[in-house]
């Protein structure tokens, strides 16, 4: 057996060593955070561990069929205490949005390139492609066994966070956990029936109605998509429905980059994603936000007239700084 990575072993005895955990990861979650959380519950309760999961918003419906969902509580703030905070997937201790993790003992996991190391224990693996990756090492070195349920978190959160085995760091080790996962019994069409085939038609009206409005910009290799609340009410959908819409647009040959602008109360939450080596992580960064490579986002509070310029003329020279 190959020694286990330094961070892995100070995560894992910690967790040995503890009793009662709690566990959270970033709002508006995803597959990857609500797999992850929900896998490595799991593995702690099998160790007799009392767990609790809390998140500062509700999951997408679309996560409603996996198991043990009904086991996250969602809270603005935690008091009670706990042996250690396990914060999963998240670049800072701000993304979850909870209140009351600072000054309790930190466990950060995660593999975005920004995380700014927050934990007292960081594992950080820049090279897993979903958090759940990590996740599963981890179970397997607290000696935790893998369930029906606990693969199925794990797959989910591979399946979602790899865009469906689309995007950057897919390795052998990823094909590996897949395998051990259908070993447990998983139904993967089943499952990747649930995520993909189980939208409303709501989705599929704004889906239209957000491409029939797209603008290509900077030679057609830059989309934008914008959308508003007027525009899920005719549709007759809400925020739930827009999981993997903002990809839909690189779908086009041409198209190296999306631009998402969502008008909100709260200012404009815009997503980018990218192709090949287009870095948008460094795009939502400039703008105070973070993410990967292929895929990042950022809010502007107050956006102005020029604000969308400035994002294309951003975005435009990520594009060329890869083709150099
Ligand atoms: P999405 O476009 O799905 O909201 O976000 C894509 C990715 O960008 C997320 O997985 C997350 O890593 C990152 N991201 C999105 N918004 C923010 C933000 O406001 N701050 C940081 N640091 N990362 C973000
Ligand atoms: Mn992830």
């Amino acid at each position: 057996m190959t020694p286990l990575h330094a961070d892995l072993s100070r995560v894992r005895d910690t967790l040995l060593q503890g009793h009662s955990f709690l566990l959270t990861s970033h709002a508006r979650p995803d597959g990857d955070s609500l797999g992850s959380q929900l896998a490595l519950a799991g593995a702690l309760q099998q160790l007799g561990k009392q767990v609790r999961i809390i998140n500062s918003d509700p999951a997408p419906a679309l996560y409603a069929f996996l198991p043990d969902m009904s086991t996250i509580e969602i809270a603005a703030a935690v008091e009670d205490p706990f042996d250690a905070v396990v914060v999963l997937e998240c670049s800072t201790l701000s993304r979850p949005g909870v209140a009351g993790l600072k000054g309790r003992l930190l466990i950060n996991i995660d593999h975005h390139a920004d995380n700014v190391m927050y934990g007292d224990i960081n594992w950080h693996d820049v090279s897993a492609c979903a958090c759940a990756e990590m996740v599963f090492e981890l179970i397997e070195a607290l000696g935790a066994h893998l369930t029906p349920a606990l693969a199925t978190h794990l797959y989910v959160a591979i399946l979602t966070d790899t865009g469906s085995f689309r995007h950057a760091h897919i390795t052998a080790r990823t094909f590996e956990i897949c395998r051990r996962v259908a070993e447990t019994g998983v139904d993967a069409a089943g499952v990747a029936a649930q995520v993909y085939n189980n939208s409303s038609l709501g989705r599929l009206r704004l889906t239209g109605m957000l491409l029939d409005q797209m603008q290509l910009e900077h030679d057609q290799r830059i989309a934008v998509l914008t959308l508003n609340d007027a525009m899920l009410a005719e549709a007759g959908c809400d925020s739930d429905d827009l999981e993997g819409i903002v990809n839909l647009p690189l779908a086009a040959r041409d198209v190296r980059a999306v631009i998402f602008l969502k008008e909100t109360d709260d200012g404009l939450r815009v997503s980018l994603r990218s192709k090949d080596a287009v870095d948008v992580r460094q795009v939502a960064v400039s703008f105070g936000g973070g993410g990967h490579l292929n895929a990042a986002g950022f809010t502007v509070e107050h956006p102005t007239p020029e604000t969308r310029g400035q994002m294309i003329a951003h975005v435009a020279t990520a594009i060329t700084d890869s083709d150099t």
